[in-house]
């Protein structure tokens, strides 16, 4: 097992699930947004579909699958959403398919779901999920965000920040909470975390094999 000094021991485990929540405008786009563009990092997303129109800078199939209810509702009846969630007016749902190939394939995901979202996946899939809840320094700050982020009608925006104070009470059913204060320093955090969960020995089946090599090594 294992390769000569000064290369990498590579050791088989699991793919894991990393599901991050937010109340709206807390910055778990933005933060998603950074880790997905650094290679090292190694993990890709599930893009979900969604009822909900295209916003200006949204792109068709990077950030979500814009559907229509019939074409959500057919779906949803196939039974090709692992979950699925109605949240500020609009279905969202994560597509079963390139879940079941990358976990299978042992490469980890990101989840950008609300906490109905996670809390499914967290049943469905309890020793794989990993869930990290972000919030925002204050909500004075959450609402100049949203503002800031200038995506939304101003009908929107009052109902998601309507909703946050509900959605925030769902932080202590995550295992991580981080709060987004400045930017870089909450990705350092999510990035630790990534780090260190997949160093979780429960997750490297590979181990088994490594170590017998290693106490039998001649
Ligand atoms: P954001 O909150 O500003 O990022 O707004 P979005 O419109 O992108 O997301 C709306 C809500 O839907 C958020 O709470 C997301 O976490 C949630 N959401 C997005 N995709 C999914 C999904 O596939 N499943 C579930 N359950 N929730 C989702
Ligand atoms: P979410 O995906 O949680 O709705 P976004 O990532 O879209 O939130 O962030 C909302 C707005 O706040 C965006 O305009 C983003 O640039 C900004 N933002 C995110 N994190 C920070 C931060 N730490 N400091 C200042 N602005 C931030
Ligand atoms: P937005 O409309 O701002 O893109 O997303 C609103 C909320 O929906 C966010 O909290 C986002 O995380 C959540 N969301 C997006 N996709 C999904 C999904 O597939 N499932 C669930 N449960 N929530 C989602």
């Amino acid at each position: 097992m294992g390769k000569p000094k000064g290369g990498v021991v590579e050791i088989a485990r699991r793919g894991l699930m990393l599901v991050i929540s937010s109340p709206s405008g807390a910055g778990k786009s933005s933060i998603a947004r950074t880790l997905l563009s650094q290679p090292d990092m190694q993990i890709s997303v599930s893009v979900s579909v969604t009822t909900r129109e295209r916003r200006h800078s949204e792109v068709e199939g990077v950030h979500y699958r814009f559907v229509s209810q019939r074409e959500f509702e057919a779906l949803r009846a196939s039974d090709s959403l692992l979950e699925w969630a109605e949240v500020h007016g609009n279905f969202y749902g994560t597509p079963r398919d390139p879940v079941e190939i990358a976990m299978a394939e042992g490469r980890d995901m990101l989840f950008d779901i609300d906490w109905q979202g996670a809390q499914q996946l967290q049943e469905k899939m309890p020793a794989d999920v990993v869930s990290i809840f972000i919030l925002p320094p204050t909500m004075a700050e959450l609402q100049s965000r949203l503002h800031r982020r200038a995506e939304d009608t101003e009908e929107v925006i009052q109902t998601r920040l309507a909703n946050s104070r509900s959605e925030i009470e769902h932080w202590r059913e995550y295992d991580y909470v981080i709060v987004n204060d400045d930017l870089n320093t909450a990705i350092d955090s999510v990035k630790s975390i990534i780090k260190a969960e997949r160093l979780r020995r429960d997750r490297r089946h590979g181990l088994f094999d490594f170590v017998n090599g290693l106490i039998t090594e001649a």
